[in-house]
């Protein structure tokens, strides 16, 4: 037992930076092959080279994870190049931060749409792949305000925390099949996302926290890599928080 992905495949969405880029390159560092995804095919390409110029094996594509026929024609392609899919990390995920008497219906469904309802495309169009894997997992990227809620974000907390319920019950429907689905809750990552924030709300995150510093997004693809392996089999129905102990 040990961190091996050799001959897995494995569909990270949002991969173009940030986190995703992170887990893409560390399933892809363990063996896996990867098929980098992003809204456009252009924006994915950069990581998959990182990953094929290290050694490694990725192919680019481009889906906007909000658009059903977008993911249908996603999962045609992916499987017509791998021919399987052994995991699934949806890590794809928006804001548009906004006050709730303030926030535009248009706000809320991008934010849902792409972060939830995605997930549901995405879990549905692989499920098929998922189930005849021997080490089938599906991995969702989740968050600390998911969990808590936050000011300012109602539209994003709802995705997230719809998100983590949304992990439970893939659990338990496909657990029989011996496919794990679990969620990774992060807090405070240095990525485009949170350079969002004023530095007061950074400082904030930052002295919240019990380690004294931001995660890094391998803080959290180091977590999705041990959830994708073998050493996490009896792990489902999970939400691991990683956020340096800011939610303590
Ligand atoms: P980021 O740097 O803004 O990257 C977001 C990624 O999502 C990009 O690769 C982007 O691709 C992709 N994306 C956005 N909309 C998409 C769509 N409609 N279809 C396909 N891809 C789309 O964000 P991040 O900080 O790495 O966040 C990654 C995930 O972690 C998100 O789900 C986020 O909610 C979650 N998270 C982040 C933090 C944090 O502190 N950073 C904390 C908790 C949770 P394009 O290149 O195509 O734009």
């Amino acid at each position: 037992m040990n961190l091996s992905l050799n001959d897995r495949v494995a569909v990270v969405t949002g991969a173009s930076r940030g986190i995703g880029r992170a887990i893409a390159i560390a399933l892809a560092g363990s063996g896996a092959t990867v098929a980098v995804v992003a809204s456009k095919i252009g924006n994915a390409e950069a990581t998959a080279a990182a990953i094929t110029e290290a050694g490694g094996k990725a192919i680019a594509f481009g889906c906007d994870v909000s658009s059903p026929s977008e993911i249908t024609a996603l999962a045609d392609a992916i499987v017509a190049a791998f021919g399987r899919v052994d995991v699934l990390v949806n890590n794809a995920g928006v804001t548009r931060d906004g006050l709730l008497m303030r926030m535009s219906e248009s706000d809320w469904d991008t934010v849902v749409d792409t972060n939830l309802k995605g997930a549901f495309l995405l879990v549905k169009a692989f499920s098929r792949q998922l189930l005849r894997s021997p080490c089938g997992r599906v991995i969702n990227i989740a968050s600390v305000i998911g969990q808590n809620g936050n000011a300012g974000q109602a539209n994003y907390a709802a995705s997230k925390g719809g998100l983590i319920a949304f992990t439970k019950s893939v659990s338990k429907e496909i657990g029989s099949r011996g496919v794990t689905a679990n969620a990774v809750a992060p807090g405070f990552i240095a990525t485009d996302m949170t350079d969002l924030l004023t530095p007061e709300q950074r400082d904030a995150m930052v002295k919240g926290t019990s380690l004294g510093r931001a995660g890094t997004p391998n803080d959290v693809a180091n977590v999705v890599l041990w959830l994708a392996s073998d050493l996490a089999s009896y792990v489902t129905g999970q939400v691991i928080t990683v956020d340096g102990g800011l939610r303590i």
